[in-house]
């Protein structure tokens, strides 16, 4: 009952609240129907389908308390104040704090009382660890016994052990609670794994398996939810019906929602209760079932439901027919609950109005975003898209980390614990969302879909290496080839940024015959030992290493960098000394320099006068390539130069480890023959899948004019709003690459401001990063598929922490 108040005298002739019992301190609030449409077996003849009995009419036990009393002592020894508990079918006592006596309503036939009772018990001793309510043996040893009322009708009668927490609000559970709930939901149902009782086969109308049997009623709900639940039910007898038979098949609790599972102040699972719903239909059904329920009501619903899959999937992987329907079968529990209790509702059952009008709502949510785009990604994370993480405390992690780690760095003074990556947004343990503008390597957002698919797919099927036949890293090798400057004929596979540079650096030092190398003056190129050479940002506290000399970046550099630039290629050939230049190694937007890109006459001079020298030009495309630029794919193509070398790395996955050296065949042949270059990993049939799908993507997605669009408007933006407040200099964007200067009050660059405005941003949900040789330069590198509404918030937000 839900107002709170004694129902012992009260016909329950309407629709009946469940689950029956709930003990929370004596006003438990059941919410919603659980049970209605149970067939019962007619004549003691065999299980019959065709008359669904909707047991809502038989009121409440009626016994007295004193005869409730006597009972209790007779049948279990036990003496105990009694209180009286809400229930609109079934007479409800809480016994003391530990137990509560509940005798069933008297349409509770004896076979589901025992199938119920011997679930229960089976639970208890194969998954002991779930907070199963347990049944308390009479002083005979029986599960249950029968009692007649004072309306001389036969109920049966049990007592439990009274579990403690509290039925949660739509969206009181975050992340880590969704994904508890779903590894309970899946417990639950391995621990009834093989059990079998012959009340499992009737006919519920919960069943997600009956689904069809409610097309009858449609006409009862609202004309708002009419067209989407007939929709939704044609799409299940199309679509699932047909295969449902086919899939795993066992008896299922069929009824973990919101309104059967109780949980404790920190969000997990402390208690379940109701076996009411009971049954023998498809295992994925029982999900299903839980998430259409949980996720009823909740504001970010769309969002939440890969925490419990995922939780789920930890315990109980899902089978790929399972995945294949899983999302329709949400909606046909949706449109189940949208039918049935537009049936039986009466207008001032706010709760159950809520559960209807809550599921017609999500089923047009689910519409409006698309269903099958809904059902792609549903069955993406059932087929085990998503990853099952390690439910440890924050400051637990760190502790792990900093041990097994050492000093690493974490990003931000509060480092970020995420569990998940979905578009612009990685998703935190707390269940927060936050909006990326950092991070370059998902370029068409994380986790996106087909890459999703085609990896996953890939590796299910077969990863080797590049030494056997195979049309994936062929493809992907033509496809970049045909996207490169003519003469760029050759791809090389390699596994990361740092090693196609290392790479490139070995094949120029081979052709060339000399070891010199130029680089702009705060790079950045990698974490081999000769990328490291390359990298003045990693070694600018200790001594230049040999054979390496320092260019200015276009708008030159700070003066008080320890190592001295040129001003130019010959400036810096002559000061290298050694054997004469092998390479020249440029990162198109100069990210580490502070961006300084776009620079093309620069680029055009630096490569022409590194030819000059003898030397080899390497455009390193690790950060600038793959359309940020809005330009090209790689953005050397903007400054009209022919590099020797284009080296690729992050993005190439969208975070699956795969880079290359792109380079012309009269550089490449004699070196691999000369070496027989082969890298293991490298262009794995995997990494090719990977490869294969972000450019599709960027292609059909149309993303490189869209990083071109949206990074003008970003610039826009960034500028409008430096213009504005004095501790924004210089804005520098190139696509959806920004850079922006932080100044002091007195205009110098400051880096401590630079870190709080990071930081600061971070606790308002939004994820940018700092560069430059002394952090000063804001850093700014959204996904391309980020919408124009989050480069908005992006400015608002960042508008929002500066000084005034
Ligand atoms: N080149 C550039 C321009 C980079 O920014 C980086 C990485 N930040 C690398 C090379 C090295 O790539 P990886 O970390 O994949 O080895």
């Amino acid at each position: 009952m839900r107002d709170g108040r004694d129902t012992g005298s009260r016909s329950t002739n309407a629709v009946q609240s469940s689950p029956a019992w709930s003990f929370l301190g004596g006003d438990a609030l059941s919410r919603r129907i659980s049970w209605n449409g149970r067939c019962v077996r007619e004549g003691g003849g065999p299980w019959h389908a065709d008359r669904v009995i909707e047991r809502l009419d038989e009121p409440v036990p009626c016994i007295a308390e004193d005869a409730v009393a006597a009972l209790l002592r007779d049948a279990y020894g036990i003496d105990g104040p009694l209180r009286r508990l809400a229930g609109e079918r079934d007479l409800n006592h809480a016994v003391g704090d530990d137990y509560v006596l509940k005798v069933q309503n008297a349409t509770d036939g004896e076979d589901v009382i025992e199938m119920s009772s011997l679930a229960i018990a089976e639970l208890g001793r194969r998954e002991p660890e779930l907070p199963v309510s347990r049944i308390v043996p009479t002083r005979t040893g029986a599960l249950w016994h029968p009692v007649t009322d004072a309306a001389g009708r036969t109920c049966f009668v049990r007592l439990f052990t009274l579990l403690r927490g509290h039925h949660p609000g739509p969206d009181e559970l975050d992340e880590r609670g969704l994904y508890g709930w779903a590894r309970v939901v899946a417990g639950v149902a391995r621990g009834l794994r093989g059990f079998f009782h012959p009340a499992a086969r009737y006919e519920i109308a919960w069943d997600i398996g009956r689904a069809l049997g409610q097309r009858a009623d449609i006409g009862t709900v609202p004309e708002a939810g009419r067209d989407v639940v007939a929709a939704v039910l044609d799409r299940f007898e199309s679509h699932v019906a047909p295969v449902l038979g086919g899939l795993r098949a066992q008896v299922v609790h069929n009824d973990m929602g919101r309104a059967n599972v109780l949980v404790d102040d920190s969000g997990a699972v402390s208690g379940i209760i109701d076996f009411g719903d009971m049954t023998h239909t498809a295992l994925v059904c029982d999900l299903a079932v839980a998430m259409a329920d949980v996720l009823n009501g909740r504001a970010d619903a769309m969002h939440a439901a890969p925490a419990m899959i995922a939780g789920y999937r930890s315990v109980t992987p899902l089978e790929p027919d399972e995945a294949a329907v899983l999302a329709d079968l949400i909606a046909a529990r949706l449109a189940i609950t949208a039918v049935i209790m537009s049936k039986h509702v009466r207008d001032d059952d706010v709760e159950v109005l809520d559960d209807r009008d809550g599921a017609i709502e999500l089923l047009h949510a689910i519409e409006a975003a698309g269903f099958a785009r809904f059902a792609e990604k549903i069955a993406a994370e059932a087929r085990g898209a998503a990853p099952v993480w390690n439910a440890r405390t924050d400051a637990a992690l760190r502790r792990s980390r900093d041990r097994t780690f050492g000093p690493q760095t974490l990003s931000y003074d509060e480092p970020l614990h995420v569990v998940r990556g979905e578009g612009a947004y990685l998703i935190g343990a707390d269940g927060r969302r936050y909006l990326d503008a950092y991070n370059n390597v998902p370029v068409v957002g994380h986790c996106h879909p087909e890459v999703v698919r085609a990896t996953a797919a890939q590796i299910a099927t077969l990863n080797t290496n590049t030494r056997y036949l195979n049309g994936g890293g062929v493809e992907l090798a033509e496809r970049l080839i045909a996207s490169a400057p003519s003469g760029l004929d050759r791809v090389l596979f390699v596994n990361s940024g740092s090693e196609a540079n290392d790479l490139a650096l070995r094949i120029a030092r081979f052709a060339t015959g000399r070891r010199g190398a130029l680089v702009t003056r705060f790079a950045y190129h990698g974490i081999t030992a000769a990328t490291f050479a390359l990298s003045p940002e990693s070694w600018q506290h200790a001594s230049a290493p040999p054979d390496v000399a320092l260019l200015d970046p276009p708008g030159g550099a700070p003066a008080e960098l320890p190592h001295p630039g040129h001003p130019d290629v010959a400036a810096a050939v002559a000061a290298m000394g050694g054997d004469g230049l092998a390479v020249t190694v440029v990162d198109g937007c100069f990210i580490s320099d502070g961006m300084r890109g776009p620079a093309h006459g620069w680029i055009r001079r630096t490569a022409g006068a590194t030819r000059t020298h003898g030397g080899l030009y390497v455009a390193d495309e690790v950060q600038a390539g793959f359309g940020r630029t809005g330009d090209a794919l790689w953005s050397v193509a903007a400054a009209e130069v022919a590099p020797d070398f284009i080296t690729l790395g992050k993005p190439m996955g969208n975070g699956f480890p795969v880079a290359a050296v792109l380079t012309r065949s009269d550089l490449a042949d004699p070196f691999i023959e000369a070496t027989d270059y082969f890298s293991t990993f490298g262009g794995n049939t995997v990494a090719a899948a990977a490869g294969l799908a972000v450019l599709g993507v960027i292609e059909t997605d149309g993303l490189i004019e869209q990083a071109r669009t949206r990074g003008a408007r970003l610039s826009e933006r960034l500028d409008e709003l430096a213009r504005r407040t004095p501790a924004l200099g210089e804005v520098r964007c190139w696509g959806l690459m920004a850079g922006v200067d932080v100044l002091d009050d007195a205009g110098r660059p400051d880096p401590a401001r630079a870190r709080l405005i990071a930081n600061e941003l971070r606790q308002r949900g939004v994820l940018i990063g700092q560069t430059g040789p002394f952090g000063d330069v804001l850093k700014i590198r959204p996904p391309l598929i980020v919408t124009t509404e989050q480069l908005d918030l992006l400015v608002a937000e960042l508008g929002a922490v500066l000084p005034v």
